[in-house]
């Protein structure tokens, strides 16, 4: 068998608000019991989906679809006012597992549309996410996907406030372009105080960047709707390194190996652990891996409480137990 080094990256995988949103189906599913409806993919994961979906968690598209009364979980990439309004109609139960960095981004959209501002933002269209914040304030937001968009942008005038803000799981450096291009066509434009690229996009692609120095091939373990794993094969090849997305060993094609003696693999922030596992086993029957290596560039400690119903069922149960 031919020798095998693999180099995996750290941070890696599952991100403080895909922990919490699957945490949130699986508590609901243990207060409640089955079904609970989830709208949309709770995270961009076929594995973390199917699993759930074998435990009882029913998915769909729209809250049309959920029995009146029944309880909905909304989806880690956040959601529109008019979903909550449909859930209301329906006299849904909700439990809004939406990552507290996506709604720190709905938030800035609604407090920059209430002072009149005009808003561009860099992201992705028809991304859940994307849908999500544009429709906080559908009149004031414009999307912008690249840079090469910015000259076809309206002409705003420069007494029109006007701030951008981006989708949390964008590339960093290509979204570096896309400000630069905004600030050069309309140089009084708003920036977020804070960053909107989140912390795990950052420290994924960051890791990747290393990875990729070290390896000639990175392979990332992902969905094809996960925009941060997509993000993460981009810039694994920006940095030198061939790479492919794969949802698990099953999709590895032996002749991307060939002249392959330094591997390198990442996984998305919503693809779970056990796929990196199951990876590694995959080479190991097939080459001598003659180490496993991790290249740690920052340690995350990020964690996020469980969204409001969860905690407060949950305290009632600590609460009973202890009489
Ligand atoms: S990738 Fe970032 S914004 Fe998206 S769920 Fe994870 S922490 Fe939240």
């Amino acid at each position: 068998m031919t020798d095998l080094e693999i180099f995996l990256a750290a941070p890696r995988g599952y991100c403080a608000g895909v922990d919490r949103a699957v945490e949130t189906v699986e508590r609901a599913l243990e207060l409640q019991g089955a079904p609970v409806y989830v709208r949309k993919q709770i995270v961009h994961n076929i594995h973390v989906v199917r699993d759930l979906e074998t435990r009882g968690a029913i998915f769909v598209d729209d809250v049309s679809e959920i029995p009146e009364g029944a309880t909905v979980v909304f989806s880690a990439h956040g959601v529109a006012p008019t979903v909550h309004a449909d859930a209301q109609v329906r006299r849904l139960d909700v439990v809004d597992a939406t990552c507290p960095l996506v709604t720190k981004v709905h938030s800035e959209a609604k407090r920059y549309d209430a002072r009149g501002y005009k808003m561009l933002l860099i992201g992705h269209e028809g991304h859940e996410e994307v849908v999500g914040t544009m429709g906080e304030a559908p009149d004031a937001i414009t999307l912008v996907e690249t840079a090469e968009d910015v000259p076809l942008l309206p002409a705003f005038s420069e007494d029109q406030p006007l701030a951008y803000l981006t989708q949390t799981t964008l590339s960093v450096d290509e979204t570096r372009g896309i400000i630069a291009a905004l600030k050069a066509r309309y140089p009084w434009i708003h920036s977020p105080v804070k960053e909107d690229i989140c912390y795990a996009t950052s420290n994924r692609q960051a890791a990747v960047k290393e990875l990729a120095k070290e390896v000639e091939l990175v392979l990332v373990i992902g969905s094809a709707n996960s925009s941060n794993s997509c993000r993460l094969v981009e810039v694994a090849r920006e940095s030198g390194a061939a790479s492919h997305l794969i949802e698990d060993e099953t999709e590895i094609d032996l002749a991307w190996l060939d002249g392959v003696s330094r591997m390198g693999l990442t996984s998305g922030a919503s693809a779970p652990e056990r796929l990196v596992r199951g990876v590694i086993a995959w080479f190991e029957q097939r080459y001598t891996v003659t180490s496993v290596t991790e290249v740690e560039t920052v340690h995350e400690d990020v964690s996020f409480n469980l969204p409001r119903p969860i905690r407060r069922a949950l305290a009632v149960i600590d609460a009973d137990a202890a009489e």
